[in-house]
């Protein structure tokens, strides 16, 4: 049973008051219809915020990065197990501005992934091809590479996992995947997840969602929800992506 699911990257935006007004209104917003369900990763600092006006609603929440280490003097990072101390559900893992600005490769990707489950929250793994990759034909054979990096160290964990996949390309451009595009890769990520007995992985799509697009890219065999980044900041529009 796979459903619907609409998470909220919010990157490093907001502030105690901006945040307030937008969980505020999303917990006054959110009347899920059947199996759809919404959460919002927010910066660490927030995490405290999030579940404090998040709490009994039906909204979950996370962090968007995760270290893949469980202590120890790795100043800066943050642990799995303290991220799942505030209520936390989700993390992303190798989103493409860490991969980009902070060099995490696939194998850092994976571990961040498996040090999320040990701690019970679920990673979100993100994918995608850069434009480059894709102008050379790259798209397949990329994120065919990233995924099973994940699925070679998970193996059948992968089924405790979220996929999304984010073209690079699309990512906070205004240029989305049509529906197609992404239903292409949808089916390529689907079929590897399927090889390794985990078909039924929810396959989020992001890159530029909007309320505008989200029902023609959400109608799609394979993709089961998505990643919102800019729009997430919104409260109109982001419970809009949802109802799409
Ligand atoms: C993202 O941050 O994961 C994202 C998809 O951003 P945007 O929706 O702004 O393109």
């Amino acid at each position: 049973m796979r459903g619907r699911l609409i998470v909220g990257n919010w990157k490093m935006n907001g502030g105690v008051a901006q945040n307030a007004t937008l969980l505020n209104a999303l917990v006054a917003g959110w009347k899920p219809a059947g199996d759809r369900a919404m959460a919002v990763c927010v910066p660490f600092p927030y995490l405290g915020q999030a579940r404090e006006l998040l709490a009994g609603s039906a909204i979950g929440w996370g962090a968007q990065d995760v270290s893949e280490h469980a202590s120890g003097a790795y100043t800066g990072e943050v642990a799995a197990a303290m991220i799942a101390e505030f209520g936390a559900r989700y993390v992303l893992a190798g989103h493409s501005e860490r991969r980009q600005y902070h060099g995490e490769g696939d194998g850092q990707v994976a571990a961040k992934a498996k040090a999320a489950l040990g701690a019970g929250l679920t990673p979100i793994v993100c994918v995608g091809e850069t434009l480059a990759e894709r102008e050379a034909g790259q798209t397949a054979a990329v994120v065919t590479r990233q995924i099973d990096a994940v699925i070679g160290v998970l193996g059948g964990a992968m089924a405790r996992t979220v996929v999304a996949y984010e073209p690079v390309w699309a990512i906070g451009t205004g240029r989305t995947a049509s529906p197609e595009q992404a239903q292409e890769v949808h089916a390529l990520l689907r079929g590897r997840l399927a090889a390794a007995g985990t078909a039924d992985v929810k396959l989020l799509y992001g890159g530029s969602v909007k309320a505008a697009n989200a029902a023609s890219l959400f109608g799609m065999p394979d993709v089961d929800g998505g990643l919102v980044g800019g729009a997430s900041l919104d409260a109109n529009e982001f419970l809009a992506i949802g109802l799409a």
